[in-house]
């Protein structure tokens, strides 16, 4: 759409409260939207985050509340018109669909006298003219023209969600606001639905505001998006550039609990809920937020421009990154021949990510860990952890740094150490507080990950664990420091399957629950396919196909890729 279509609709700081509830909830706060001819808008967000609360305050229809801000049409403010005169612009300029059926159409009276309503309201027309636009807008809508003789209750889900799209365009508005169109619609019902919207606004040129939490609907049908959390906008741009690159960890977060976009990952919702009432002091999602800190609740964070066509509501200017790797390089020499393991290769991790880091044994896959976590000096290239450079092992010897957990990880640790030991070890190294409080932590630790902490097993030396155990101790180890960034190096690919799979949901669950990061290194596909964000393959020491993961795995653009995919996943098609 572009910037020089007329401006149909501007909302200026749209505020709605409802004052009869206790304390008054403020549902829309300061909501700013420009709407241009033949555009298409999505807005996103949980349930009750004040998306439909925002149409019914553009349309007038809020009962029980206040309404403040500015609304205007085409250069008239229609915000504080007198009910007569904001009904002229209801249906002829901007209508909405709404989005329960049921509830909406009077169940006593027929569908063509529903359709046929605002036609009576704003035009005088004679009962057979009526009749003639009801027939022509059922057809419109793909309806029978005899279905306008039936009741509500007599037509599906679907008819009946074509019937409010029906009397929504009886009047031919120039911006329609469409309401979570589909959600009680099955997935058949749905498809024509959105195809229907497509092929009438197409012939009818409307703009449109489309409101829903299906993720997979915005995509399809908007070309731009905003997403709403507690009444205020934190993020809006471009549908498919926020869509792939969610720059808010809240978009983020509904975006990870989407089952049409990541087919086959586990979903996991936000955690927490949304604070009562709706408006808070600082930043709303501060208490659901993996990166917020005390800063984050003094004041709430402005929308801002972070890049041409995104703004972000946050103090930290969005989603931080916390690896970036430029150019690493590292070559072995073997038995008098020169091996490339890593030839230049570079990658990003942000806060709260999983990225997935697949490729044949071989590859250079740890190679690379090992350079990123500061095990191993590259050749050529650099790594920053939040931004400072990582050089020797700083960045792992801290709290709230970066943990490495290897393939074998007491493979270099004395089997003279006891569990309660290994796990304290961190502590001890950068002399964190007391003894006992480095042992109360890592007590807090092996709990973490599900261990015993009773004096029989902490005394115990580690050679006497099951594999299963020794892997869980290591996450343990590495939680200890309560770490932003962990690298997972093939940590399950020594297990049976069955200890894999409770180690690496409680790993997911955990990296969900307290929100760091992950560089989750792994040969095998399917364990990437069931966590990752985001996936880089290598191949022969580079990265030769990077993405969101939805995108590598439904669509993998790389010969390499597409060989593994199919080595991969070839015995379950
Ligand atoms: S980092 Fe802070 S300001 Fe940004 S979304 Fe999280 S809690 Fe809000």
């Amino acid at each position: 759409m572009s910037a020089d279509s007329k401006l149909l609709l501007e909302i200026k700081n749209l505020s709605v409260t409802y004052d009869a509830a206790n304390p008054p909830v403020r549902a829309v706060d300061g909501v700013s939207l420009q709407l241009r001819k033949g555009e298409s808008l999505g807005i996103i967000g949980e349930s009750g985050c004040g998306k439909s609360s925002l149409a019914l305050g553009i349309m007038g229809l809020i009962k029980q509340g206040a309404v403040a801000g500015e609304i205007i049409y085409s250069g008239h403010n229609l915000a504080g018109l007198p009910e007569k005169k904001l009904r002229k612009h209801r249906w002829q300029d901007i209508a909405l669909v709404f989005q329960n059926s049921l509830e909406v159409l009077n169940p006593v009276l027929n569908i063509g006298e529903q359709i046929g309503e605002p036609l009576r309201t704003h035009y005088s027309l004679a009962a057979e003219e009526i009749d003639r636009r009801v027939v022509k807008l059922l057809a419109m809508t793909g309806l029978e023209p005899d279905w306008r003789h039936c009741y509500p209750h007599q037509l599906s889900g679907g008819m009946r969600q074509r019937v409010l799209l029906a009397m929504a365009l009886s009047c031919d508005p120039e911006v329609l606001i469409v309401d979570e169109p589909t959600t009680a619609l099955d997935p058949a019902g749905k498809n024509e639905l959105l195809q229907l919207l497509q092929k009438l606004q197409k012939k009818s040129g409307f703009a449109m505001i489309l409101i829903s939490h299906d993720l997979g609907t915005v995509r399809k049908l908007t070309s731009r998006v905003m997403t709403m959390y507690c009444g205020r906008v934190v993020e809006s741009g471009i549908t498919s550039e926020v869509l792939k690159n969610p720059m808010h960890c809240y978009t983020r977060g509904l975006l990870n609990s989407s089952p049409n976009f990541f087919k086959y990952k586990d979903l996991w919702g936000i955690g927490g809920e949304p604070p009562p009432g709706g408006s808070s002091e600082g930043c709303a999602f501060y208490p659901r937020c993996c990166q917020g800190d005390a800063s984050c609740g003094r004041s709430r964070p402005p929308l801002k421009y972070i890049a041409l066509e995104r703004m972000v509501a946050c103090h930290k200017g969005g989603i931080e990154t916390f690896l970036r790797a430029e150019g690493i390089r590292k070559e072995f020499v073997l038995k008098n021949k020169e091996i490339k393991a890593v030839k230049g290769v570079g990658l990003t991790i942000r806060s709260g990510e999983v990225a997935a880091l697949v490729g044949e044994s071989g590859s250079g896959k740890s190679t690379l860990a090992h350079i990123l976590a500061g095990v191993l000096q590259a050749d050529a290239g650099q790594v920053f952890f939040k931004a400072k450079k990582v050089e020797g092992r700083w960045a792992t010897k801290m709290l709230q740094g970066m943990q490495i957990i290897f393939q074998d990880p007491f493979s270099s640790t004395s089997h003279r150490m006891k569990v309660l030991e290994v796990v304290r070890e961190p502590l001890d190294i950068i002399k964190w507080s007391s003894v006992p409080a480095r042992e109360a932590a890592a007590v807090e630790a092996l709990q973490t990950v599900q261990l015993p902490t009773a004096p029989d097993f902490v005394n115990r030396y580690c050679h006497s664990l099951s594999g299963g155990q020794r892997q869980r101790l290591a996450i343990a180890r590495a939680l200890v420091t309560k770490p932003k960034l962990l690298i997972a190096d093939e940590v399950t690919s020594m297990l049976d399957p069955s200890t894999q799979a409770n180690l690496l949901r409680e790993l997911k669950g955990l990296q969900n629950r307290r929100g760091f990061a992950m560089l989750y290194i792994t040969h095998d596909l399917h364990l990437a396919r069931k966590i990752a964000d985001k996936v880089y393959v290598m191949y022969q020491g580079e990265i030769v196909e990077a993405g969101v993961s939805f995108e590598i795995f439904e669509d993998p653009q790389h010969f390499y890729t597409r060989r593994l995919m199919s080595e991969a996943f070839s015995d379950l098609v």
